[in-house]
């Protein structure tokens, strides 16, 4: 699957990265200023109270808050694999 650029459809400055997961055009940053919703859930609340930088860096992260913000829920399955996302990139924290 080629990769390909296109210009930001939100602030039209930075050049994204597109692929087969992404089929519309935002940079990080503004998906960043996207998925800065309050969160009411307690239980959510928590899930996603992880590092900025982890959300920078995963776009899978990033996708699932979107998820959570548009719909109000996610699937079992969604949050395992998103628990065992932020698992892994802080064992890779540690590593160093
Ligand atoms: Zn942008």
């Amino acid at each position: 699957m080629a990769h390909y650029k296109q210009l930001c459809a939100i602030c039209k400055k930075n050049m994204v990265l597109m692929s087969f997961r992404k089929k519309f055009p935002i940079c990080v940053d503004c998906e960043l200023k996207q998925i800065d919703g309050e969160i009411e859930n307690p239980k959510f609340k928590k899930l996603f109270d992880i590092p900025v930088k982890f959300y920078r860096e995963n776009d899978f992260l990033r996708d699932i808050k979107k998820k959570y913000l548009m719909y109000g829920f996610l699937t079992e399955k969604q949050i395992a694999a998103f628990k065992k996302t932020v698992k892994e990139m802080q064992k890779d924290l540690k590593k160093g």
